[in-house]
């Protein structure tokens, strides 16, 4: 290595930690529709700006929310621990406790006005948003049909912790979805299990979780914007809710930034696009959706997509993983990423800002 690269090594990992700490420690919560998001979207395109790219913003609407300390309590006083479900309505109900563990047992299940707790079987695993646009389950269509079709006046749901992605935190919500209006709650597998013996008895249940109207943003940064067809390197800007959102995605987009700074004088023959995508981690993915209604009747114009999403786990290597893309550009990739540290090739991985591209059948081109 030459003392030169040493020094722009040094000086690049300067930049990017000094990214990662504005995103992940000044702004902190960077959750779709909260005004840290937009302080993060914001400063994204300032830098770009001030990096010579030019700028676009694609604002849409967003739901942020506030609250989410719930309680559920019998009438002899016996509580329960339980937190409200995200973005579901707040409530405060009283019914008799209603169990269901199937998905035939809630469909037939006699619960108007019941407070309707999922157990077992039928909340083995969270529900895909009622309106996610990319795919759909029809098990849990059938549940969110029987949910809404029950009239309960609310829902509490208990998953097994196996139920869990790898590394989310337990309990999990088996409902994160704005678009679904019931009020629900959640709880262990443990807290459940104490519950069931309350099953015909009359509880109340408190939420003060809130739904906030807003608004959100993609940014897409372009360099030599005349090209006709384009290189485009994505990483969603926001995180969950209250959490700095370090790896998920602080690291992807501190690399979309330091990229804003190498290619200044990029002079190669396409258009390079840099994009902080909105919504990744938010229920009906809004930001994947105002990009592909941004670039409708467009998608051919793509060379080549990469989007960056959890590079620089400090406990263990960075997956790389393709789709589509034709053998000799294969090669080259592989040898290029297994040549680099901590690179493994990993599992093609359906869910993410990736999928939207991959849902238009993108091909790679020359
Ligand atoms: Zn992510």
């Amino acid at each position: 290595m030459t003392l030169h690269e040493h020094t722009s090594d040094r000086r690049n990992l300067e930049w990017v930690n000094a990214a990662l700490k504005r995103l992940t420690v000044d702004i902190h919560d960077r959750c779709v529709g909260s005004e840290n998001n937009q302080a993060a979207t914001t400063g994204f395109e300032t830098q770009l700006e001030d990096n010579g790219w030019s700028t676009e913003t694609r604002r849409f609407y967003a739901v942020d929310r506030q609250g989410g300390d719930a309680r559920l309590e019998a009438r002899d006083g016996t509580a329960f621990e339980v937190r409200a479900s995200p973005y579901s309505p707040g409530c405060t109900a009283t019914g008799r406790l209603k169990a269901v563990s199937t998905i035939e047992g809630l469909e037939k299940a006699d619960a108007v006005g019941a407070l309707l707790l999922l157990h077992g079987d039928v909340a083995r695993e969270p529900l895909m948003p009622k309106n996610f646009p990319f795919f759909a389950v029809e098990d849990h269509q059938r549940i969110i049909a029987g949910l809404e079709g029950s009239g309960a006046a609310a829902i509490i749901t208990t998953t097994a912790p196996g139920s869990v992605t790898a590394g989310g935190a337990y309990p999990a919500p088996m409902i994160e979805d704005g678009d679904f209006n019931m009020p629900s709650v959640y709880m262990t597998q443990k807290e459940g299990e104490c519950l069931l013996r309350f099953n015909g008895r009359q509880l109340t249940l408190n939420s003060n979780c809130r739904r906030i109207q807003s608004k959100a943003a993609n940014i897409v940064g372009r360099i030599n914007e005349g090209a006709a067809k384009r290189i485009v390197i994505a990483a969603h800007i926001d995180a969950k809710k209250d959490v700095p959102g370090a790896l998920d995605n602080g690291t992807g987009v501190a690399t979309l930034l330091l990229l804003s700074s190498l290619l200044t004088d990029y002079a190669g023959d396409f258009c390079i696009e840099l994009v902080a995508l909105n919504g990744e981690d938010r229920y009906a993915v809004p930001g994947q959706l105002a990009r592909v209604t941004a670039n409708r009747g467009g998608f051919d114009t793509v060379a080549l997509n990469i989007n960056i999403d959890g590079v620089g786990y400090i406990d263990g290597d960075t997956a790389y993983s393709f789709f589509n893309l034709p053998d000799d550009m294969k090669e080259l990739a592989s040898a290029r990423l297994l040549g680099t540290p901590g690179t493994v090739e990993g599992i093609q991985w359906p869910q993410g800002d990736h999928s939207s591209l991959f849902n238009q059948d993108v091909q790679p081109s020359p």
